[in-house]
């Protein structure tokens, strides 16, 4: 059994052990502070970055954790670890890796998905100068998946309704409807902003401070929830047939680019993800791009959970006792205590960073 004490239960000791692995062990450490928000025990808020091998290196892999606030806990183990393990000795030449801890460290901090706008960082990446792009479906989700109570069967009306809008509209649409992306209802789920982040920010300066000079630059983005427990899931937004994608299958194999394993009968239309925002932001260089999502529960749960999420955001303090209770479920469901699955995390995700640097390092 891989060593645990990685896996922290505050933002504060995951970013604490974070910054020490790093310094321990030859990486050098750069904060962009949040000069608004804090945490709950009132700490500052930092997307905290480390980096390993030569500060202007011709091949530059970040690793990132947190975009999705609570699923930062299990991507911070496998970021520690990795430092701890003595990675950043072992990287090849003009290779450097790039950790980025707490993409959207309020949520982090908070346990919760979205920033402390209740927005999903990975729909925020879009021009707001302009219209926002249209998801019409959501019109029709809105009002099914925000019950002012949270109990068994308000829960289970909620999924007779969204079993009966699927069935009406196909899965492709209610996949768009639901978790594509909506910029319409503020105070709904996937909701994409109506401005900038301040953690979009951060993310975008980070990358022109310490990724825009590569030649080669990829990223992988660590996500919890989707996939069958204890396996992994990769998801590719390059073209069918690009070089991009070609890469994707080289490092990490035919599994990164066939959606093995994902239970989605069809993937969303996704609008302003991160991973896109971080292709875009590199037009000189040659980019590869993952999502790796550590499997928890069944599609069912996680959207259960995400409703949940919103629920304790907007009517969780009239109900302290059952917010408790609905948050603790929502927290087991995107980082669980089961130390087995911790460990698989700790295991795959050691591998997916190997062939990662391998692969750019070639
Ligand atoms: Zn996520």
């Amino acid at each position: 059994m891989p060593d645990l004490s990685v896996f922290s239960s505050s933002y504060v000791e995951a970013r604490g052990r974070f910054i020490d692995a790093a310094r321990a062990n030859g990486a050098r450490v750069y904060e962009f502070r949040d000069p608004r928000e804090k945490g709950p025990a009132g700490e500052p808020l930092c997307l905290d970055v480390a980096v390993a091998g030569p500060e202007n290196a011709e091949r530059v892999l970040v690793a990132g954790s947190g975009t999705h606030g609570i699923e930062g806990y299990p991507g911070s183990a496998a970021q520690t670890a990795w430092l701890l393990a003595g990675g950043a000795r072992r990287l090849p030449k003009k290779t450097a890796m790039v950790l980025f801890h707490a993409h959207n460290p309020w949520g982090f901090a908070y346990k919760a998905r979205g920033t402390e706008e209740n927005v999903d960082l990975n729909r925020n990446f879009i021009d707001h100068g302009k219209p926002y792009p249209p998801n019409p479906g959501y019109a029709d989700v809105h009002p099914i998946v925000t019950p002012e109570s949270w109990d068994d069967a308000t829960q289970a009306e909620v999924f007779r309704q969204l079993d009966a809008l699927r069935e009406r509209i196909g899965e492709k649409a209610f996949s768009t409807a639901f978790n594509g992306g909506q910029f319409s209802h503020p105070d709904g789920i996937y909701f994409g902003g109506q401005r900038e982040q301040w953690a979009n920010y951060a993310f975008r300066e980070a990358v022109l401070k310490h990724v825009s000079h590569a030649r080669h630059a990829a990223i992988i983005d660590f996500h919890t929830g989707i996939g069958p427990w204890m396996e992994h899931i990769y998801l590719c937004f390059h073209a069918e047939g690009s070089p991009a994608r070609k890469r994707a299958r080289d490092w990490w194999g035919e599994r990164a680019v066939n959606l093995a394993g994902v239970t989605h009968k069809a993937l969303a239309d996704y609008q302003g993800v991160i991973i896109d925002a971080f292709s875009a932001m590199l037009p000189k260089t040659e980019v590869t791009c993952v999502v790796v999502e550590f499997g928890t529960l069944e599609r069912k749960e996680i959207q259960r959970a995400n409703m949940a999420g919103r629920w304790l955001r907007y009517c969780g303090a009239r109900h302290p006792a059952l917010a408790r209770k609905v948050h603790e479920q929502f927290c087991e469901t995107f980082y669980p205590s089961d130390p087995k699955w911790r460990a698989a995390v700790l295991e795959q995700s050691r591998e997916i960073l190997e062939r990662g640097i391998a692969g750019i390092g070639r």
